[in-house]
């Protein structure tokens, strides 16, 4: 890896670079962040010979990588989580640690030798006054100017915390899942983990294996549940063969492996979702992959109870079915923001949503050579996407310099 020095921001600033018209095509491209979707990127653009620099906020590469919670595995196999050009060793095993990610992403950037600008954060990405390129303004003052730019900020941006009545006034403990490492501080305690996406599930079968008191688990929409493997077969495999054929005809298939393979949970709270699981996925709601939640909610180690609804009384938490409970702390497992309108929103590239209109190798029309990597979640495993999508956006970007 080649980390340019521009670490802090008392760290002396470059000078602007000349933005000429003549030269549009020896800028750099400047990929926004670097976890896995932009050092592919940047390995793929460099792969064709085109420079490209990645710009990171935090210190080191696999910034969202550094905070995920201890117990965290890869869900997907480790042959199709390997970014291009490098494997992920065979120690890692099939599902890879998180501090394994973490080492590879590092190794990544070094093997490949990617120029990383590390302690910079993009505020605003803007066309230059030329129109031949992009302007990226940057901690302390910083403008850097490309001839492209790859945005791969993360889906995972930003902390999302409902806004619930009360929230501000409740007297235990409330965290974000994005602040919550183990469940060695929560040993004895009533916690309510709030949410039911692969991270809400994983948290609540961690905190019943550090010895918490009681937990349990606020869900609002149930979920479609997966074995992470079957004989053998990963769900991932599935995820990827399936990804082509028609909608309907996927849930179906999906319905007929769910009855085979997961019991029946009604009982616990868990009934099956009535919406197809393909059609979910599109929506953006993944399958919940079971590392232990199945077990634990049957042997009714993780109590199903309905949705949060708000706070009240300082220690009590109102539940969508009126039910009022009193826990020590709550997990909050309630997702992220991509966060992204700061930055381009004013560009016309998103939807009201906030997810960028165009994706991977597409450009919007009135924003050619700006690019978005890993803003959605496919079945198939993103970190498999963000590999394809790496190759595709680096030949666009060659495409469009010819
Ligand atoms: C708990 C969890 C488990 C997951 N497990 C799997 C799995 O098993 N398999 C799989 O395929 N996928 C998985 N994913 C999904 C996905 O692969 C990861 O989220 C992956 O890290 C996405 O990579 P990314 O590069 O798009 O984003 P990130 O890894 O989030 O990287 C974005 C980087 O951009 C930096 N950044 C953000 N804003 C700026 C800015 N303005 N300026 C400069 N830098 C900035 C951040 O510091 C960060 O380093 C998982 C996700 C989560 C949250």
């Amino acid at each position: 890896m080649i980390t340019l020095a521009l670490m802090e921001d008392s760290a002396p600033r470059p000078a602007p670079q000349a933005i000429t018209a003549a030269n549009p095509a020896d800028r750099p491209v400047y990929v926004i962040g670097g976890g896995p979707g932009g050092l592919a990127t940047a390995y793929a653009l460099r792969a064709l010979g085109i420079r490209a620099v990645v710009v990171e906020r935090a210190d080191a590469v696999g910034a969202s990588w550094r905070r995920h919670y201890d117990r965290l595995h890869l869900h997907t196999t480790r042959r199709l989580s390997a970014l291009p050009g490098l494997k992920m060793p065979r120690r890692f095993g099939r599902w890879a640690a998180r501090d394994d990610v973490v080492r590879y992403l590092e190794k990544y950037a070094e093997v490949h030798e990617l120029e990383i600008v590390t302690g910079v954060e993009v505020s605003r990405v803007e066309r230059t006054a030329d129109g031949a390129g992009w302007l990226l303004r940057a901690t302390g003052g910083r403008e850097l100017v490309g001839s492209a730019v790859v945005v791969a900020t993360g889906y995972n941006h930003t902390p999302y915390l409902p806004d619930w009545p009360g929230r501000e006034e409740f007297t235990g403990e409330l965290t974000h899942a994005g602040a919550y490492r183990d469940g060695a501080p929560y040993a004895g305690r009533d916690v309510l983990v709030v949410g039911v996406g692969n991270t809400g599930a994983e948290i609540a079968v961690d905190l019943v294996e550090h010895g918490a008191g009681r937990v349990r688990l606020a869900v609002r929409t149930v979920p479609h549940l997966v074995r992470r493997s079957t004989a053998g077969w990963a769900a991932q495999y599935s995820g990827i063969l399936v990804r082509r054929l028609p909608v309907a005809l996927v849930d179906r298939i999906c319905r007929v492996m769910a009855r085979a393979s997961i019991p029946d949970l009604s009982a616990h709270g868990l009934p099956r979702p009535d919406t197809g699981l393909y059609t979910r996925a599109r929506q953006g709601a993944i399958p919940v992959q079971d590392v232990g939640l199945i077990e634990a909610v049957r042997k009714g180690r993780v109590e199903v109870v309905a949705a949060v609804e708000g706070f009240e009384d300082g220690g009590k938490v109102v539940l969508a079915d009126g039910t009022r409970i009193s826990p020590d702390a709550v997990v909050a497992a309630t997702g992220y923001v991509r966060a992204l309108e700061p930055l381009v929103g004013h560009l016309g590239v998103l939807d009201e949503r906030g997810r960028p209109v165009a994706h991977g190798a597409r450009t919007c029309e009135e924003a050619p050579g700006l690019y978005f990597t890993g803003f959605t979640t496919p079945i198939s495993g993103t970190l498999r996407e963000l590999s394809i999508d790496a190759e595709k956006i680096a030949k666009a970007v060659r495409r469009a310099r010819r």
